[in-house]
């Protein structure tokens, strides 16, 4: 049995929290930290979980008891857990984003190939989910031939703590790390189109950001935030001898007073719940075997480089190049693997 500490009691590590002690296989919390101490009680009484609270998530991180540890406190801490977690040679799950920017995020890819051993998954959750995986089978298969151009829309009713680049440093990065590795391909350029604002919000929203890649794949990604009407994912891949769109999720059909209607989906939780559950499980199926796999920290900083160019895009209203980085043998074999 795993041993798990979990760094942050809010939202989504109350969520992992309750996967690992009522879902999943192999794993059991045993120790938490949040800066708010009565939050992590709380997070524990919740599952009726009888774990150590820790003052700090260093502490808990160094603690001799905890075997891995999952990163989910506010998104500016996770570099410091993830090296802390590194220098302790434990297997660390850190939810997105891997780090701030691009420059911590390099700094924890440094702090593995200086170990040389990966110990870091990040949470991009939709590569598990049962359409994304569909896809890229089909993908994968050249069933629709070489992709040449990809639509993308991340739609959600309404985001009102969002701050004005939000979309693109919060929502997108899923986008981004998806649309690498359905793609199996790298970007070059990132620019970004601002449309008329939505009266449902004071920051700009939606934004639509074109992709190019490295072989030459355009992607235009609709980012809208505060769209009303529910959470609503969409991918579809034009290829040379077809089109593959993302499954819709599963809803009923019903016809009523002259209307055919198909209830959409309001909850990001519910709409990847199986995909996160995968997710975690993989994770400690994979811990316990000894090597860590699924998205990485050179996928963390990928990007976070793209993220970069966006925001920059943005700002700048130009193409932004971004950055080329050659895959360190670490990664480029670990990558191999996941693709057999
Ligand atoms: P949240 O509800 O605000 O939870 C974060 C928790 O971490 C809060 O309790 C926060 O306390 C605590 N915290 C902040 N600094 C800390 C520190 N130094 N040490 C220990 N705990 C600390 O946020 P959330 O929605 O759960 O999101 C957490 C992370 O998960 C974010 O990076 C977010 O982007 C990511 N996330 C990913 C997904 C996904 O789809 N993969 C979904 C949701 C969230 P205070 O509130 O008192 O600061």
């Amino acid at each position: 049995m795993i041993r798990v500490g979990v760094v942050g009691t809010g939202m989504i590590g109350q969520d992992h929290i309750h996967r690992i002690t009522n879902v999943l296989k192999g794993a059991q919390v045993t120790a938490v930290n949040d800066v708010d101490e009565q939050r992590a009680r709380q997070a524990c009484a919740k599952e009726h979980l009888d774990a150590e609270v820790y003052e700090s998530g260093i502490d808990l991180i160094q603690a001799p008891d905890v075997d891995a540890v999952i990163v989910t406190s506010w998104g500016p801490t996770h570099e410091e857990f993830v090296l802390a977690a590194i220098e302790a040679d434990k297997p660390v799950f850190c939810e997105k984003p891997l780090a701030v920017t691009a420059e911590g995020c390099k700094r924890i890819v440094e702090a593995e190939l200086q170990k040389e051993k990966q110990y870091v998954q990040v949470g991009y959750m939709r590569r598990y989910d049962k359409g994304y995986k569909a896809l890229k089978k089909l993908v994968d298969e050249g069933q629709v031939g070489e992709p040449l151009v990809v639509h993308c829309a991340h739609r959600a009713p309404s985001a009102p703590n969002f701050s004005e680049d939000m979309p693109l440093t919060d929502s997108f990065p899923h986008e981004i790390d998806t649309l690498r590795w359905l793609l199996d391909d790298e970007f070059v350029s990132a620019q970004v189109v601002l449309p008329r604002k939505t009266s449902h919000s004071s920051i700009q929203d939606p934004h639509i950001i074109l992709l190019e890649t490295e072989k030459g794949t355009r992607i235009d990604a609709e980012i809208f935030v505060n769209c009303q009407y529910g959470y609503d994912i969409h991918c579809e891949i034009i290829g040379e001898q077809g089109i593959a769109n993302l499954p819709e999720p599963a809803s009923v059909l019903m016809r009523k007073q002259a209307k055919r209607t198909n209830e959409i989906l309001v909850d990001w939780k519910e709409r990847f719940l199986e995909a996160y559950d995968k997710e975690i499980q993989e994770w400690i199926d994979s811990v316990q075997a000894g090597k860590v796999t699924g998205p990485s920290a050179w996928d963390g900083y990928k990007v976070a480089l793209t993220v970069e160019a966006c925001v920059e895009a943005k700002s700048s209203r130009e193409i932004i190049a971004v950055h080329k980085q050659e895959i360190p043998s670490l990664y480029a074999a670990s990558d191999k693997l996941l693709k057999e």
